[in-house]
């Protein structure tokens, strides 16, 4: 076994991040009684444009990006600051989530610099919310046997293909797509490209999928000979798996792989209350004592990041802790704190059974979510040469 590269160096934040949290802390109760949500620690939960635009006049999307951007060019330790504390408090952050954690880095990075104009400044003024268009009906784990074909035509590219399990499509301004541009060849990665699709104004279908919640969250995207404009292909044409990859990168590492269910803890305690016994204490303790290795663990990784290396088997490695440990505070929750839990289309009631309810029903998303856990577990273990 190669454990040699396997690294989790301690980091420590530096003093100056702790001015900001205050100030984060602050905003958050400000905007926590103004616009009274509920909270949910799970990024994928509130959906608020309101809430995206307040942040954005801090300058906290796209925060580490250049001013030439809309960016503030502050640190990756900086925004894991402003991550964490948005995530405890269960504020609702998914609106701006995802343009703000992969698809403006990846523009970024492999975007054209007229693409960069025209998108950045939007999103960091929380005025453009990005989809990411990768799975289809029968490709999931296995991205690379992507269908969704784009061709070269005289007016740009024509599309054909449906996406699935596209989440908020239906509220967002834009999605990045992989598809096929060429047969694979030799390379089963290689012939992928990633386009940008303008979700209000190209010519696609958008069919709702209800999850077990009974909500809206997914979708379909049918793409059915839908030209775009030969300047929406991001980056080169047949590179899109290296592309694609290096967005999952950005999808793993962060606090929200183990701060899922942070708000079911903190109700957890509550309603065991002051005077556990021998079970909860110790129950409660490891919970405890699980949180803060992993926020040691994944912060590591971020420093790493900061630096300018790509920890990707770490990454992988709080992925797959965090989302188990997001599980276990539920079945700890239901041995030490047996009640029943109650579930309502709808229902907004935040106390314990409510909680429960929404947890049990939404908790099995977290290990697909960003790659399965088997899928985590194969990167895991090819890293260190077991495979
Ligand atoms: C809440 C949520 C939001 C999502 N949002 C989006 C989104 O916005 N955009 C988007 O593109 N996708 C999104 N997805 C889809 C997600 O990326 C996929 O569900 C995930 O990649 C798994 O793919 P699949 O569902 O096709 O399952 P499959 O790939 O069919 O896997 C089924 C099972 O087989 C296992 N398996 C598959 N291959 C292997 C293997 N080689 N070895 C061992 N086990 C294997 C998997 O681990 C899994 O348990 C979302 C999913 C969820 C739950």
């Amino acid at each position: 076994m190669n454990t040699n590269s396997l690294r989790f160096p301690p980091s420590v934040l530096p003093p100056e991040t702790e001015n900001l949290r205050a100030d984060v802390r602050s905003f958050l109760s400000d905007a926590a009684t103004a616009d009274a949500w509920k909270s949910n620690s799970d990024f994928g939960t509130g959906f608020s444009p309101e809430f995206s635009r307040k942040l954005a006049e801090r300058g906290w999307i796209g925060m580490t990006w250049p001013r030439d951007y809309g960016g503030s060019e502050r640190s990756n330790l900086e925004r894991y600051v402003v991550t964490e504390e948005l995530l405890a408090a269960g504020a609702p952050v998914f609106a701006h989530w995802i343009a703000d954690r992969q698809s403006g880095p990846l523009l970024l990075r492999y975007g054209s610099e007229a693409q960069r104009r025209e998108i950045l400044p939007r999103i960091t003024a929380g005025e453009c919310f990005f989809s990411i268009g990768m799975s289809e009906p029968d490709s999931g784990s296995d991205l690379a046997s992507v269908r969704t074909k784009a061709e070269r035509v005289t007016a740009g590219w024509l599309l054909n293909g449906a996406k699935v399990w596209t989440s908020n499509a239906h509220v967002n301004h834009c999605m990045i797509t992989l598809a096929r541009t060429s047969e694979a060849g030799g390379d089963r990665h290689g012939g992928l490209s990633q386009f940008l699709i303008d979700l209000v104004h190209d010519d696609i279908e958008i069919n709702p999928i209800v999850n077990m919640l009974g909500a809206h969250e997914f979708n379909e995207v049918v793409l059915d000979e839908v030209t775009i404009p030969a300047d929406r292909l991001i980056g080169k044409e047949g590179e899109g798996w290296q592309q694609v990859t290096s967005e999952l990168a950005y999808e793993r590492s962060g606090p929200e792989r183990f701060l899922s269910n942070f708000h079911v803890f903190r109700a957890l305690i509550d309603a065991v209350g002051s005077e556990p016994n021998v079970q909860q204490e110790e129950a409660l303790g490891r919970l405890a004592g699980r949180a803060w290795t992993l926020r040691c663990m994944s912060l590591s990784v971020a420093a790493m990041l900061e630096a300018g290396e790509s920890p990707d088997i770490e990454a992988a490695i709080v992925k797959e802790l965090g989302n188990r440990f997001e599980r276990e505070i539920v079945e700890t929750a239901r041995q030490i704190c047996p009640i029943e839990p109650v579930f309502e289309i709808g229902n907004n009631q935040a106390d314990f059974a409510g909680l429960m309810g929404e947890a049990i029903l939404r908790q099995p998303s977290f290990t697909l979510r960003g790659g399965t856990t088997e899928i985590m577990r194969s990167i895991i273990s090819r890293g260190l040469g077991l495979r």
